[in-house]
């Protein structure tokens, strides 16, 4: 996974490129690398270990003037992240450059091939074998560019985003997509390539989602894109008119975007609930539902899958669904399910979760659903990305382009649609009482200005976690529905802070967890009023008796647990299931401020990236 950009047209194509790797640093950010042509058809190539400022630093005083670029932002599958490994990587004859993000999974065989050939390797990523399969063909057989990337990548196995220049070819960049994804953005005159759109809306709103194995050449001398197949069969596309914004992907005056992120959080919800719940009609529709209306009511079983931040979303929707609809629901990691052997029939409904869209293994897990008979419903929020193209219908989240690394909006809109879905299903198969659906659609509606109250805390919680620095383990308890809550907390606290943390349902920590509690370790505990109240109060007076530190999360005017724990955050009172949506709030911003203190870097932390489009 990493973030490609390529520029031709007019223009000076570095500054282009350099700020859409920018906005395309949350895919990976270890290492990043441009090649241009310029005027007399040089091809410059400059690339850096490090961030996109890191590229800039170093390519300061050089050439890098030319109307023709591609420009790669990485992070690393293959060989470790150095300047060598960088892309873009070029191919023996010195003519060809090429980006990637993906990975080549037989690229040990082509690259042993070719070594016996004579072919010379500089780094040990997969992608170089691409490039230099490429060149070979292109030297070996004299073919044009186009006939040369039709043939490797008819040879190459595994996923990709490729985009590719040649200087004996200065008119034209070639690109071509399997299982990553890839937009071009089609100019006056210009045109552009980029993994999602966000590079390109500062130029132009008309794009063409690549679909895989679809090649595209971009010819600067020609008014429109050729896409061709692998056997060179035209095909036709649509330009689509996107409709981000530009203040959607840029801070506006937060430090990081995962303190925007959380702070939209009420926004978001509205904009996810718009044209949904209608509260004077006391209904929630999901036109996905309406109009799939056979296969959702009768399902036998639902299945989620998810990986990371979704998959604790999905557990929330088990809740949800087998509540509200009396369904079954197994919830599975994308990951695993791929490749075990699923009983599944046509009276399967599997719900697909992903922020991006693109996430590899939920992908596979869908094709293999698919194949089984299934009916498949996405929850994504990248409009046009690959998951929403491969299930039969599903409803996107609309909380906007989601940067900062660690989910946060996200989350709660995945909550907020599978809310939706379960009480517009429910109504469907008359499982839901008609009090209780009109009082968790009131109650979902006021949710956005609750959690614009609720956002205050803000100042409180940096003052904790100030305190909780010092922390090496933390352990994260909650019970039905704020289980999941806890995992996401947890992983929160792990993802941008690097202190280990473990999230448990409060009963569990009997089980094994308490041989961990001393003094040195904070346990955060959701303690709200429901059901299960007096039974976390217990595990909290466990807690307390081996001198850890407790962190509540209790309803507004609790006292019982105030009185016990060494700092406590109210949440505003809500309905039980709707808990989630408030209570996550106080744990992201936990993560955030002690990654703060711990001066680490929340929108990038080391080791991940936003969309895992590789397995
Ligand atoms: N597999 C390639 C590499 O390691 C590309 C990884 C990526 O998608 O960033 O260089």
């Amino acid at each position: 996974m990493c973030g490609i950009v390529g520029y031709i047209g007019k223009k000076d194509a570095y500054p282009i490129l350099i700020k859409g790797l920018k906005r395309l640093e949350y895919r990976g950010y270890d290492s990043a690398g441009v090649a241009l042509l310029n005027n007399t058809n040089q091809l410059n190539v400059y690339k850096t270990k490090g961030k996109v400022a890191d590229l800039e630093a170093y390519a300061s005083e050089k050439d890098i003037s030319g109307c023709i670029g591609i420009a790669h932002t990485r992070w690393a599958t293959h060989g470790e992240p150095n300047s060598t490994n960088a892309h873009p990587h070029i191919g023996a004859s010195g003519n060809i450059a090429l980006i990637h993000n993906g990975i080549i999974e037989n690229y040990a065989v082509l690259k042993q091939s070719l070594q016996e050939k004579g072919v010379q390797f500089r780094s040990n990523t997969d992608t170089e074998v691409l490039v230099q399969l490429i060149d070979f063909i292109k030297t070996d057989k004299k073919v044009d560019l186009l006939t040369a990337v039709r043939t490797a990548l008819k040879i190459v196995i595994g996923a990709y985003a490729i985009a590719v220049i040649d200087k004996t070819n200065p008119d034209v960049v070639i690109a071509a997509r399997k299982s990553s994804p890839l937009v071009v953005g089609i100019g006056e005159e210009e045109f552009f390539l980029g993994s999602d759109a966000s590079p390109i809306i500062e130029y132009t709103d008309k794009v063409i989602y690549l679909d895989d194995e679809d090649i595209v050449v971009i010819d600067r001398n020609k008014k429109d894109v050729e896409i061709v197949d692998f056997n060179n069969e035209k095909i036709e596309h649509e330009i689509v008119t996107v409709e981000l914004n530009l203040a959607q992907i840029e801070k506006g005056g937060f430090p990081h975007f995962m303190l925007k992120e959380i702070f939209e959080q009420p926004d978001c919800l509205m904009d996810c609930m718009r044209g949904r719940i209608n509260v004077e009609a006391n209904n929630v529709t999901l036109s996905a539902i309406i109009d799939n209306k056979e296969h959702l009511i009768n399902a036998r079983r639902i299945i989620i899958i998810a990986c990371g931040t979704s998959w604790h979303a999905g557990l929330i929707g088990k809740q949800l669904i087998e509540n509200f609809c009396q369904i079954p629901v197994e919830v599975e990691y994308a990951s695993e399910f791929r490749y075990s052997n699923p009983v599944i029939n046509n009276q399967d409904v599997v719900i697909a979760i992903s922020q991006s869209g693109e996430t590899a293994d939920t992908l596979a897990a869908i094709e293999l659903a698919k194949k089984k008979g299934a009916f498949i419903y996405g929850i994504c929020n990248a409009i046009g990305s690959s998951i929403p193209r491969a299930t039969h219908t599903g409803s996107y989240i609309h909380v906007g382009p989601e940067i900062g690394v660690a989910s946060t909006k996200a989350f709660t809109g995945q909550v907020t649609v599978l809310t939706m879905f379960a009480l517009a299903l429910g109504k469907e198969r008359g499982s839901v009482s008609e009090e209780e659906y009109v009082r968790i659609i009131q109650e979902l509606n006021n949710i956005p200005e609750k959690m614009k109250e609720l956002l205050k805390i803000g100042d409180d919680v940096k003052q904790i976690s100030r305190i909780f620095t010092y922390a090496h383990n933390f352990l994260y308890l909650g019970r039905g529905f704020n289980y999941p809550v806890a995992l996401e907390g947890a992983l929160k606290l792990k993802e941008i802070s690097y202190i280990h943390a473990e999230g448990y349902p409060a009963a569990e920590m009997k089980h094994g967890p308490i041989a961990l509690i001393d003094a040195e370790m904070p346990v955060v505990v959701i303690a709200t009023k429901n059901a299960l109240y007096e039974k976390v109060v217990s595990n909290i007076q466990e807690i307390k008796a081996r001198k850890a530190r407790v962190i509540a999360i209790v309803s507004e005017g609790d006292v019982t647990v105030k009185n016990m724990a060494d700092a406590t955050i109210e949440l505003p009172q809500t309905e039980e299931c709707l808990e989630p949506l408030l209570a996550s709030i106080p744990l992201q911003m936990l993560a955030y401020y002690i990654a703060i203190c711990k001066g680490k870097d929340v929108d990038q932390p080391r080791n991940l990236a936003k969309s895992v489009t590789v397995e």
